[in-house]
C-alpha cells in the first residue's frame, strides 16, 4: 500500500478522497495507515452478498436491514436499529451490532454520503481489470513479459475508449440527421447548452437527466434542499446539482 502511494506520487495521493474495498480487515488497516484522511466505503455488491447470506434465516430482520442500508438520516437509522433488535434472533443482533452497526466504513447510504464516489459504489471495475491481468500473467512470467503484457493491456484500454468515442460520435451525427432520438447537442435550453459546454459527456447526460426530472412535494420536503446544496446521495456522490436543487431554482425563478 505504501509503495502504491509512492508510485502515484504524494500530490495525487493527497487527492484520493474515497477508497472502495471488500470488507477485508487487513486491507482496512493498511489503508487507514497509508491514507489516513481518505474515506473507506465497502463495495455494495459485496455488502449485499454477505448480508443476504447472513439473513437467510432471519426473514423478519431482512426488510429492516434493507431500510438501514437505504436511509440517509441518523435518527431514522437509530430507530431502525431498535426495530431490528426486536425482529432479530438472539444470536443475530449481537453479530450485526458488532460487525455492521459499529462498522466505521461506509456500507449504507447514511455513511456513504460523507464522501465523493462519482456514482461508483462497487469494486467491479477493479475486479474486471484484475481479471484481465490474470489472463495474461502468471507466477512464471518473466519481468520483461510482465512489462510487455501490462503495456498491451493499457494499449487495448486506450483503443476501447477510442472505439467507444467514434461510435458515440457516429450516433450523434445520425441523430443530427433525424435518425434515432434527438442529440443532446440539439438542445436549445440555455441552461442545458451551458451544461453540455462545461461538462464531460457522462456528467452532462447525468445533469440533463436531473434537470429534466420533476420531484414531487413529498420528495422535496424529505430532502429539504436549498438552491445550492442538498442532502441526497447524488449531490454528495458527484458534488453536482441534483433534481432537488434544480427544482428549488425553478421555484425561485432562477
Ligand atoms: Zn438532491
Amino acid at each position: 500500500m505504501a509503495a502504491f502511494r509512492e508510485g502515484i506520487n504524494i500530490e495525487l495521493a493527497l487527492q484520493v478522497k474515497t477508497i472502495i474495498i471488500d470488507k477485508e480487515p487487513s486491507e482496512i488497516s493498511a489503508i487507514s495507515v497509508v491514507f489516513p484522511d481518505t474515506a473507506i466505503q465497502l463495495c455494495s455488491f459485496h455488502v449485499s452478498r454477505v448480508l443476504n447470506d447472513k439473513t437467510s434465516k432471519e426473514p423478519e430482520a431482512k426488510p429492516t436491514i434493507y431500510q438501514l442500508r437505504g436511509t440517509i438520516e441518523n435518527t431514522e437509522f437509530q430507530n431502525l436499529v431498535k426495530e431490528l433488535e426486536v425482529k432479530s434472533s438472539p444470536t443475530f443482533f449481537p453479530y450485526f451490532e458488532e460487525n455492521w452497526i459499529n462498522c466505521p466504513q461506509g456500507w449504507g447510504n447514511r455513511d456513504k454520503m460523507k464522501s465523493i464516489t462519482f456514482g461508483n459504489t462497487t469494486t467491479n471495475r477493479v475486479e474486471n481489470h484484475s481479471s484481465k491481468i490474470k489472463m495474461v500473467l502468471n507466477c512464471h512470467s518473466t519481468l520483461s513479459e510482465v512489462i510487455e503484457k501490462l503495456l498491451e493491456i493499457v494499449k487495448n484500454k486506450d483503443e476501447d475508449v477510442l472505439y467507444r468515442d467514434v461510435i458515440e460520435n457516429l450516433k450523434d451525427t445520425a441523430r443530427n440527421f433525424g435518425v434515432g432520438t434527438p442529440s443532446l447537442a440539439s438542445n436549445t435550453n440555455p441552461v442545458l447548452k451551458q451544461i453540455l459546454q462545461d461538462l464531460t459527456k457522462f456528467s452532462a447526460k447525468l445533469q440533463i437527466w436531473e434537470h429534466d426530472s420533476a420531484p414531487d412535494e413529498e420528495e422535496m420536503a424529505y430532502y429539504d434542499s436549498t438552491e445550492s446544496e442538498c442532502c441526497c446521495l447524488l449531490f454528495w456522490s458527484f458534488e453536482l446539482p441534483c433534481r432537488h436543487i434544480y427544482q428549488k431554482r425553478r421555484q425561485a425563478g432562477l
